[in-house]
């Protein structure tokens, strides 16, 4: 199916203090549409250079945003949520030529980026400290003020870049800080009209610096003497860089990486809902390219040959191809080297004697050029093997059976990842047990949707720590002061 949708990638600047630079010191990066394999734009990255005067730029509107009232704050969040949805097609649009996510999928995210900066908007005047107070001799009145830290470093990654800002910059601004952004070289289009919409919803020049920017860039920021807190979402791998780097400065972090969660589906669950859910979070909606997904499937023993049917049924017919049509729901991954790493696990994996049940392949034909995956399934996952234990970070699911409730939670917890657990039982009992004991961040039982704002979101072991959504969420972006009155 063609579509009429313009597929021109906007131009890229960096924004320091409501200037736009149409380059940096960072040189250019060649921006590569994993639809087709052709560079269609030419970045210009943030160099250290750019990253020092956005840090320095972002300190000196700090003083005037922390004293600006909760309620403004409050108004101007309000007012960007409202641009957000009115810009929805075009953060649709650029969403998919970011990276390839399907404009089904990308469009969905514009509500959700929509709601979370209303939702912290509304935290801005709601946070508050705590009293205590003992009177008589030597008494005190004490109390809590929970202060902004001043500058935030941001550092997002490239599969969710709306969503992402979202999850960050609203609630780090409703709190009082300024922040410098430094979105994923591969994707800044979405991230260049964020900052359009901060300058029109009225923000003061100097409280958002957004600088699209290379690993370098992202490593200048994190070592700015200026930069107060820093919340990366990314890889663990970068995370220990920036864990090193702010091991310097005592510098507090907030990691949201990658996850192996487990999706334990007993056999009084809703198999065919669980099945979908299963099949179309982990192959297709992002082509298994997100944090959370459910990509270790624990089925349990009585229903394990149905369900892996059914599953490998629901992936043979996702609909795969052309980003921008609107029917297609599974778009490429994001680049050549991810594609290469993904069929290097899918290979590994029949060499740990994995089943593969259906997929396994690089797409051939009209979208040859273009870096498709086959949904892949694999069964009789050995819990133990790399299939098992690591990220994939592509199209690939991992069936394993269990015997018991017990065993289940075993292998559920028995990876170093904490990010999500899902469960699907009809046993209310059980999905209470199994909250208690499945050790990730979250545990979404029968189909809970993810990234909802109002729950706290965030790992443990390597998938990270602090929280994204919810209370916590705000908390992250302030400090608490203690105050003492004799
Ligand atoms: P990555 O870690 O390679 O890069 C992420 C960002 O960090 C990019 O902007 C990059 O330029 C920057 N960066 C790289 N090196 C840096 C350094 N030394 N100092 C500072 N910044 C640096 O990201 P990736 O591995 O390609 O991203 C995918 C990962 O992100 C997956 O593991 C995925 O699970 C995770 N992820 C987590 C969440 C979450 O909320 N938990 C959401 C989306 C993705």
């Amino acid at each position: 199916m063609t579509t009429s949708i313009d597929r021109t990638p906007p131009a890229v600047t960096l924004r320091i203090g409501g200037e736009k630079l149409t380059s940096g010191s960072g040189g250019t990066h060649g921006h590569v549409n994993p639809a087709t394999g052709q560079v269609d734009a030419d970045i210009p990255l943030a160099g250290a250079s750019e990253v020092d005067q956005a840090v320095q730029t972002a300190h000196a509107a700090f003083d005037g945003w922390r004293k600006t009232p909760p309620a403004e704050r409050r108004r101007l969040l309000m007012r960007l949520a409202d641009l957000l949805d009115e810009n929805a097609a075009e953060f649709a649009r650029r969403g998919t030529l970011d990276n390839g996510t399907p404009i089904s999928v990308s469009g969905g995210f514009v509500p959700l980026s929509a709601e979370w900066t209303r939702y912290y908007a509304g935290w801005a005047d709601k946070t508050s400290g705590d009293l205590t107070a003992s009177f008589g001799n030597g008494g005190e009145l004490g109390y809590t003020l929970p202060q902004p830290y001043g500058v935030i470093g941001i550092i997002i990654t490239w599969n969710g870049p709306l969503i992402s800002l979202a999850m960050k910059v609203p609630a780090a601004l409703a709190a009082g800080n300024t922040v410098v952004v430094k979105p994923s070289e591969l994707t800044p289009f979405s991230g260049e009209l964020f900052a359009d919409l901060v300058e029109q919803a009225g923000f003061p020049a100097g409280v958002v610096n957004l600088l699209p920017g290379a690993p370098e860039a992202g490593a200048a920021l994190v070592e700015h003497p200026l930069v107060q807190k820093v919340t990366f979402t990314g890889g663990p791998a970068t995370a220990r860089k920036i864990l090193h780097a702010c091991a310097e400065q005592m510098k507090p972090v907030v990691l949201e990486l990658g996850g192996k969660s487990a999706n334990l589906v007993f056999e009084d669950a809703d198999l065919t809902a669980a099945c979908q859910h299963a099949t179309f979070m982990s192959l297709g909606t992002l082509s298994g390219q997100g944090c959370a997904l459910p990509t270790r499937m624990l089925v349990a023993r009585a229903v394990y040959d149905q369900v892996v049917a059914t599953v490998a049924e629901v992936a043979k017919n996702i609909p795969i191809g052309d980003p921008f049509d609107p029917t297609i729901i599974s778009g490429p991954v994001v680049n050549e080297a991810a594609l290469e790493r993904i069929l290097g696990m899918i290979e590994r994996a029949k060499l740990d004697g994995a089943r593969l049940v259906t997929g396994g392949a690089r797409l051939e034909g009209p979208l040859a050029d273009g870096y498709y995956l086959e949904p892949t399934v694999f069964a009789d996952v050995d819990p133990q093997s790399e299939l098992a234990q690591t990220e994939v970070f592509g199209p690939v699911l991992a069936i394993t059976p269990f015997d018991t409730e017990e065993e289940a939670v075993a292998i559920a917890n028995a990876t170093p990842y904490g990010l999500s657990a899902y469960v699907q039982t009809n046993d209310l009992k059980r999905a209470h047990r199994l909250a208690e004991e499945l050790e990730a961040g979250e545990v979404l039982v029968n189909g809970a949707a993810n990234l909802a704002v109002h729950r706290p979101f965030g790992g443990v072991g390597i998938s990270g720590v602090g929280k994204e959504g919810g209370r916590a969420g705000i908390e992250e972006f302030l400090r608490t002061k203690a105050v003492g009155i004799a």
